[in-house]
């Protein structure tokens, strides 16, 4: 147990509003601020994009007992739906059973803050946070950041306040504060393919949907009216991207060219295309994590990373599972809670981002390749086979709750092993065989 404290959280989003639920639970005075209006009264329509939660995201929200009341509002998808010129192919996940979960963000979030609030955190919209003294755990409150600004005075401070953390901001001018960050040249746009007019779905409902097209692709996850919300990732200038797509007539032809069959279903494109904002992809890394025993970082606003491994929300929600974990080894010790804390999960937050950047690639073209599906056939029918040796690297990111930096490291071996058998003649026919296990076996071993 600990000592009941006056703790603040800034950010009310998806890593926030679950961490409210987790210091409720050791009866922390627990004030949660946003300089956003209250989430639950606004409009989503066009900027709420829909995330994958999986076993990393299930884990944080069912040690509070709230797993079930989200899954209330997701959707399984065990597969991808990959939409080629000329069909459609599926590829599962994981095994049976396996899947990740479709959920729109801002449904997510509004059903967070409810939680919270039932849990007692006190939540103050429309408040923005311009600075921290880190030393004494105060937040700098007011209307302008030019104006006057009234000072709140907390035991510790939480900074989950997304990829450009007001929190980290200020801890970014201490000595020995290590930052980057890397802005993609591919961003994202919003589309929607509405449901059918009896409320049935337009496409397969348990599929995540991909249209791969190399330098840029359209994905589809499905919500639970029926509808679609597509993401258009597209590089911002050159040829296809955002920059050529200028008027009504470029952006009809552009899809008629490369997505014909979604013409169809994507029924206002040109009005939610240039109605919906583009938005630029972010990976920011930072280090440290916490100043003392007074303040840390959570969430995006220490590891923003790519969303192309459906992992960002999942990493942040893991974040939790591990403070927790060293809230129940060292009680009252907070310094030692932070330090802990940053320590193992600093290697795993790079590693993720690491992977996350290099999943685009796959996505956007290895899905469309013929060697590549078989590649992930020939992976799936060894580890179904040997489990023990042989967890394929989506599973282990996805389906495991093994280290992220594991998955790196053992994914790389994978990989340099699949190199060789996709090289082995005909493999395309022998791939069943009891030599090619033995094969994988061996280089395994070696
Ligand atoms: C296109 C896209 C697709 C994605 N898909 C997935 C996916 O499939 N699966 C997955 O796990 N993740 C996904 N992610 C990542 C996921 O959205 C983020 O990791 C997650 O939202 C981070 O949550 P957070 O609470 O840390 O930060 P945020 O959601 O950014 O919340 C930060 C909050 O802090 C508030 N705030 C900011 N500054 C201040 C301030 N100065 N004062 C007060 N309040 C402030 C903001 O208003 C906001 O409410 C995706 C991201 C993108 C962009």
């Amino acid at each position: 147990m600990q000592t009941p404290l006056k703790i603040a959280v800034v950010g009310s989003g998806l890593v926030g509003s679950l961490l409210a639920i987790y210091l409720r639970k050791y009866n922390h005075t627990v004030h949660v601020f946003d300089r956003s209006p209250d989430i639950r009264k606004l409009s989503l329509s066009g900027r709420s994009i829909n995330l994958a939660v999986s076993d990393r995201g299930w884990k944080a929200l069912d040690y509070v007992g709230i797993g079930d009341a989200i899954r209330d509002i997701a959707i399984p998808m065990d597969k991808r739906a990959i939409h080629t010129d000329e069909n459609v192919k599926f590829q599962y996940y994981g095994k049976d059973g396996e899947a990740i979960y479709s959920i729109s963000r801002g449904v997510l979030n509004r059903r967070m803050i409810d939680l919270a609030e039932e849990a007692g955190a006190e939540f103050y919209f429309n408040t923005r946070i311009w600075d921290v003294t880190l030393a004494t755990a105060t937040l700098h409150i007011g209307e302008k950041e030019e104006g006057e600004w009234t000072p709140l005075k907390y035991d510790i401070v939480f900074g989950a306040d997304g990829a450009f953390s007001r929190v980290r901001h200020r801890m970014q001018r201490q000595n020995m504060f290590n930052y980057q960050q890397n802005f993609l040249s591919t961003g994202y746009k919003e589309l929607n393919i509405p449901a059918n007019p009896d409320g049935t779905y337009k496409l397969n409902k348990n599929s995540l949907h991909i249209w791969p097209r190399g330098e840029y692709m359209l994905i589809a996850l499905p919500n639970l009216d029926g509808s679609f919300t597509c993401t258009l990732f597209m590089p911002f200038e050159g040829q296809n991207s955002f920059e050529e797509l200028t008027d009504v007539r470029s952006v009809e032809n552009f899809f008629l060219k490369n997505f014909p069959d979604t013409i169809n279903a994507i029924q206002n494109l040109t009005e939610d295309f240039f109605k919906n904002p583009t938005s630029s992809l972010v990976t920011m890394q930072c280090y440290p994590w916490t100043y003392h025993d007074k303040v840390a970082l959570i969430g995006d606003a220490c590891h923003a990373i790519v969303p192309f491994y459906g992992q960002g929300m999942n990493a942040g929600f893991e974040d939790i599972s591990v403070l927790n974990e060293m809230i129940e080894k060292y009680g009252d010790d907070w310094l030692r809670v932070f330090s802990e804390y940053q320590i193992s999960r600093k290697p795993n937050a790079d590693a993720i981002a690491e992977l996350s950047y290099r999943n685009f690639m796959e996505m956007s073209s290895d899905t469309a390749s013929e060697k590549f599906l078989l590649q992930k056939e020939i992976e799936k029918h060894f580890s179904e086979k040997y489990p023990e040796k042989w967890m394929p690297l989506y599973s282990r990111v996805t389906f495991s709750h093994r280290p992220y930096s594991e998955a790196l490291t053992i994914g790389d071996k994978q990989d340099q092993i699949m190199d060789q058998i996709m090289k082995i003649d005909n493999i395309e026919n022998i791939w069943k065989t009891e030599e090619i296990e033995q094969k994988i076996i061996e280089l395994l071993e070696s």
